[in-house]
């Protein structure tokens, strides 16, 4: 997962690109960090840390991180692990000066470039496979920068998005298949944005631009008001990550052109009508993530919409927690049934996805223990049967609950009174047909290798 942000030329980089980690804190919070230099050459100063960003930054970081190009990253673990060396940005220092990158996404033959830079003599200072990168540009015996960039980014394979930042420039990436979202946008208060959501724009005051291009590379310098856009490989089919539109996204964000929160409805939709024949008297959604893809089925099938769960908002995401047993704790300190709503009737519970089972078993057990007659259990997305090697946090394949059951030993093992799961078709449906996404947690189509 991740969120990535760069800003260009604007005096308050900064505190711009930490305004819009906050906006994207969904996408990540086990740490985070900003590099702020550029102006006349300042300087790139990089402060990170293990934490949320309101946390992290306060004005006295902000007071630091002077200049007007700055880079900024929330964590979310996919390759390395949770150790502050682990942070983002990277900052070094090589042949031609200082850089600074962000990345978001995996690359899947991150152990083979290490080794091999090992092997020629580099030492790593992290587990991340973005560190890949900064040894490749430090070694390239290319003159330009951009240069180096380019060669370097011919030996890497996945699914990613730089940013990089020099003293001067400031270079954006987006992989040949596009899998993460990437966005500009232009600030009112000069200089330029660059995110994984548009959802951060509003707070930053900026204006959507266009979406990064896949295989593209932008270079923003003060020589230029617009930057220069150099095509890198346009060979690939476009294939963003579906998972963006099921979980990960905020709603309020357009990814590649399109909304979260009306795909998701469409998601809820098109389950409804998987479903023709179910009596139910309210459909309730595992909030938040459940709660677009469950008006969506109450619109569809006419029965009527109610928030039967609440959410205690003070609570990490349960996902992240290291031990089952601690799973479990949270999951009951997250959230809770309003009792007498649900008393005596018949529920629909929508959630967006089911990953171990976890959630799904401790809620139905938390309805029926609050009186509730039946609990069928609906999700907005199809089994998950796949590891995602293309930047989704997933457990082993062992983990993954409709991996190894089938969906009537899934059912039996949640205690629900039935189970069903958006069609792929139903999600292509909701999602549109006009992109072929990336759906490798449900078909298993690894297209990177
Ligand atoms: P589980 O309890 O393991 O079945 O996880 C299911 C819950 O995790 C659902 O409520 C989802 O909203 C959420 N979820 C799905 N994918 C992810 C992910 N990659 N990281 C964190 N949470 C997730």
């Amino acid at each position: 997962m991740c969120a990535v942000v760069g800003i260009f030329g604007n005096d308050d980089a900064s505190k711009l690109a930490g305004m819009a980690l906050f906006a994207m804190q969904h996408r990540g919070h086990e740490a985070c960090g900003i590099s702020a230099g550029g102006s006349d050459d300042k300087k790139i100063i990089t402060i990170k840390d293990r934490g949320f960003v309101r946390d992290v930054f306060a004005q006295k970081e902000f007071n630091i991180l002077k200049g007007n190009i700055a880079i900024g990253h929330n964590r979310y673990s996919t390759a390395g692990g949770d150790s502050i060396f682990d942070a983002q940005p990277i900052q070094a220092k090589y042949k031609l000066g200082e850089i600074s990158v962000v990345h978001n996404g995996n690359l899947v033959n991150k152990d083979k470039v290490r080794n091999r830079l090992i092997d020629e003599g580099s030492i790593f200072q992290t587990g991340m496979d973005t560190e890949n990168l900064i040894h490749l540009i430090a070694k390239s015996s290319q003159d330009k920068l951009r240069d180096r960039i380019t060669k370097s980014l011919t030996k890497l394979k996945g699914a990613y998005n730089f940013i990089i930042q020099s003293r001067s420039k400031l270079f954006v990436v987006r992989d040949p298949y596009g899998v993460r979202p990437l966005s500009i946008g232009k600030l009112k208060s000069g200089g330029w944005i660059i995110a994984s959501e548009t959802c951060c724009f509003d707070l930053v005051d900026a204006v959507f631009v266009r979406d990064v291009k896949p295989g593209e590379m932008l270079i923003f310098s003060k020589e230029f008001d617009e930057p220069e856009s150099i095509i890198l490989d346009d060979t690939k089919e476009f294939r963003p990550c579906a998972f963006e539109y099921i979980y990960f996204s905020r709603p309020d964000s357009d990814i590649d052109g399109k909304n979260v929160y009306t795909t998701r409805v469409d998601m809820g939709k098109a389950l409804a009508k998987q479903d023709k024949d179910l009596k139910a008297d309210m459909v309730i959604p595992v909030p938040d993530s459940g709660v677009p893809a469950a008006l969506g089925y109450a619109r569809q099938s006419g029965i009527p919409f109610e928030l039967g769960i609440i959410r205690n908002h003070y609570v990490g995401r349960t996902f992240i927690e290291p031990t089952q047993a601690m799973r479990n704790l949270k999951v009951k300190m997250k959230l809770s049934p309003i009792s007498s709503l649900i008393k005596g009737k018949r529920l629909v519970v929508i959630d967006d996805s089911v990953v171990r089972g976890t959630t799904s078993k401790r809620i139905v057990k938390m309805l029926k223990d609050a009186g509730a007659l039946e609990v069928h259990f609906r999700v907005a997305s199809p089994e998950i049967k796949y590891p995602c090697f293309y930047g989704i946090d997933t457990p082993t394949k062992e983990e993954l609950i409709s991996s190894n059951q089938s969906n009537e030993e899934v059912c039996k093992y949640i205690e629900a009174n039935s189970l069903e799961y958006l069609s792929i078709d139903g999600l292509k449906e909701a999602i549109g047909t006009n992109r072929n996404y990336s759906m490798v947690s449900f078909d298993g189509d690894y297209f990177i290798k």
